[in-house]
């Protein structure tokens, strides 16, 4: 099995939303491990209260769950807390992990009856692993081919009954046969800066860091929504006033480290700013492909989609739309630049 590819590995960003390669060290230790601890997405909390106690009546496994949204709000984080308030264990792996059949085969039969299997980026799945998938599902058997040409014959190994979590951010990019094989499928949200704010003060507690709540909401409204960025900031202003020798971090001391780090009001970076300002200077405004884009910028598409894109939409800062990404009115704005030339009518 390779190394889990990040779509972003070549770069350091501070609110960059993927796992921190140290991740263990740092974001483990505030990872929430019950239901009752989880802060925010209140509607997917609420029917995974529901899902997990009748589970728990019947005595059954869960169903296969599909989550969906970006990177760092909380899916593998929901999936451990399922396993621990199930009592089960679970097996945590990503789908371009999974190289060959046999991969699949060994984690699969591994499992104890109830066990969870998690599998971060389903999306990246190969074809010929996808296939030995379904009938695990479905049946919660595998079929193996034994044998080569002729005498190659196929046996069927009968499977504990498991679950398996998947979780993508693109889901488009998920096969319509694996798709209707999960019985329940949650989209996470970005979340409110109240929440986020909750978050922090809670990691705060954690890391016996004296925050006071206007810090804590400085932090957050910065965060693009994300509580692993939310974590991640947290973690460098902690190391800003501990260098500054301050016994306690209040809005202000926030808000220097995180200009100091080029963070602005709104929670986005220099790559943020450069991405809006490529559209309005080499494109017009757009409509410009995201190919295009991202040769421009020197990134990957997949970078581009998964981990910048989605904020800039969700704050209407960008517009996706079948010709192009395009800046709005409201991103020109927020860079204090004018609206492109012909583009005012439009973009209004
Ligand atoms: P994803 O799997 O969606 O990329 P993770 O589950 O790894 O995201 O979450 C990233 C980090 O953010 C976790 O380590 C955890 O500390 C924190 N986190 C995510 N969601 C919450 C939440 N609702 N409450 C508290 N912390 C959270």
């Amino acid at each position: 099995m390779k190394e889990q590819h990040t779509p972003d590995s070549g770069t350091e960003r501070i609110v960059d939303s993927q796992p921190e390669s140290q991740e263990s060290g740092g974001e483990f230790s505030v990872r929430p491990e019950k239901l009752n601890d989880f802060i925010g997405q209140p509607k997917v909390i609420a029917a995974l209260k529901i899902f997990i106690q009748a589970a728990q009546t019947r005595q059954e496994p869960l169903d296969h769950v599909l989550f969906l949204g970006p990177p760092g709000l909380g899916k593998t984080t929901l999936s451990m807390i399922m396993a621990h308030e199930m009592g089960v264990h679970i097996k945590v792996t990503s789908g371009p992990a999974i190289e060959r059949p046999g991969d699949l085969a060994a984690i699969l039969t591994n499992l104890q009856p109830q066990d969870i299997l998690f599998i971060d980026e389903i999306h990246r799945l190969n074809r010929a692993v996808e296939e030995i998938l379904y009938p695990a599902l479905e049946d919660f058997a595998l079929d193996i081919i034994i044998g080569k040409g002729p005498s190659a014959r196929s046996i069927r190994l009968d499977l504990p009954r498991f679950t398996l979590i998947g979780a993508t951010t693109r889901a488009g990019l998920i096969t319509g046969p694996l798709r209707d094989r999960f019985g329940v499928t949650h989209r996470l949200d970005f979340y409110q800066p109240e929440d986020l704010q909750t978050i922090v003060l809670r990691s705060a507690r954690l890391y016996h860091l004296a925050l006071d709540t206007p810090g804590a909401l400085e932090i957050a409204r910065r965060s693009r929504g994300t509580p692993r960025i939310a974590n991640r900031l947290l973690k460098r202003v902690r190391d800003y006033a501990q260098v500054q020798s301050a016994t306690e971090v209040d809005k202000r001391l926030a808000s220097q480290t995180l200009e100091m780090m080029e963070i602005d009001a709104e929670g986005l970076d220099q790559m943020d700013r450069r991405l809006l300002c490529t559209v309005i200077d080499h494109f017009g405004g757009g409509p410009v492909g995201i190919e295009t884009l991202a040769v421009a910028l020197g990134e990957e598409t997949g970078t581009l989609e998964d981990v910048y894109e989605p904020f800039l939409i969700q704050m209407g800062f960008l517009q996706r739309t079948p010709s192009g990404r395009k800046i709005t009115a409201r991103g020109c704005a927020h860079l204090g630049r004018p609206v492109p030339n012909g583009e005012q009518g439009k973009l209004l």
